[in-house]
């Protein structure tokens, strides 16, 4: 069966990264503290981990200054970028620092540039997409995305701590209207004012969404809908290189899986986890989307075979 496209709406950006020691560069080569101008943003490194499943659609919006190589580059990776706006000015910018722990980090600067007057236009091509991968960006925004599509079959949206202090109100609106809602701990306290996580995501669940993922970073992640919770373990790596955009690639890859199965029952999207932690495991293993723009199909199936026997025990 063939896959379906997925379209996706984010951020492109620019990110300045600190760590708290030096890491290897993006090439493999010297080791540095700093990067700046790294390719990032939610929509790419999510398109990067989907594409090696099925087609993307890219909507977002871009700058001046960003190069037409990286969009290039996706175009050569399946990745339709017919619905990334190019307007002038400056690309959204984040400075982010990352703690000792390598999982902590502080957003020192987030700069919106072109990103502030976003309003997602999907193309008329792109409406008949049936998997949907919301971004991170603000809830009223995904909201008109789902304006613009005729028949999604999976809605999956991606959400952070800040809109759900600012913004609870849109936030509720769009969890009424998706299938799947994907968060960290935290924010999944945060959202349902409750510190037990399977608590909390029993009440989320109660807010709309079919199914709630939420991320615990080194720990995994924990999926639960009507049939009950699955659990899957991160792959334990001996070095995390930059955890931007791991995230992101693994809700790129959850959905990139579902494309390529066309299957969205429980017992696919607990397939769909297990790959997803893989595209996120490749993803820490460089700086920006190194580590997961050139990974192939095969790669990634060789992954879930190293994850899924982690847990393999004898009857
Ligand atoms: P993640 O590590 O998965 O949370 O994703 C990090 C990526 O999200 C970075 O490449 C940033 O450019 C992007 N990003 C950070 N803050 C925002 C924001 N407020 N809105 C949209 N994208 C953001």
């Amino acid at each position: 069966m063939k896959a379906l496209p997925i379209l996706i709406v984010g951020s492109m950006a620019f990110d300045d990264l600190e760590f708290p020691r030096p890491v290897r560069d993006a090439a493999g080569g010297c080791v540095h503290s700093r990067f700046e101008d790294v390719i990032g943003g939610s929509a790419t490194y999510a398109a990067y981990a989907a594409s090696c499943y099925a087609p993307v659609r890219v909507v977002a919006v871009v700058g001046d200054d960003f190069p037409e190589a990286t969009l290039e580059h996706m175009r050569s990776r399946r990745v339709d970028t017919q619905g990334v706006e190019r307007v002038s000015g400056k690309t959204f910018r984040w400075v982010g620092r990352y703690h000792a722990d390598m999982v902590g980090r502080d957003s020192l600067a987030t700069e919106l540039n072109v990103f502030a007057d976003f309003r997602p236009k999907i193309p008329e091509s792109y409406r008949d997409s049936r998997y949907i991968l919301l971004g991170n960006i603000h809830p009223a925004l995904q909201l008109e995305v789902l304006d613009q599509v005729r028949e999604p079959e999976l809605v999956v949206a991606d959400s952070m701590n800040f809109w759900i202090e600012r913004e609870r109100e849109a936030l509720g609106r769009l969890l009424k209207r998706i299938d799947v809602l994907v968060i960290n701990d935290e924010e999944a306290r945060l959202l349902a004012g409750e510190h037990n996580v399977s608590l909390a995501a029993a009440e989320i669940l109660r807010m709309g969404p079919k199914s709630v993922v939420v991320k615990r970073g080194e720990y995994g992640a924990l999926y639960y809908d009507a049939e009950g919770v699955f659990a899957a373990p991160a792959l334990p790596l001996h070095e995390v290189v930059d955890p931007t955009g791991a995230g992101d690639s693994f809700a790129g890859g959850m959905l990139g899986y579902v494309a390529e199965r066309r299957r969205t029952d429980h017992a696919a999207m607990r397939r769909a986890l297990v790959n997803a932690t893989a595209a996120a495991s490749y993803c820490v293993e460089a700086v920006g989307t190194r580590g997961v723009q050139d990974r192939s199909r095969h790669e990634l199936a060789e992954r879930v075979g190293r994850i899924l026997a982690l847990y393999r025990v004898d009857p």
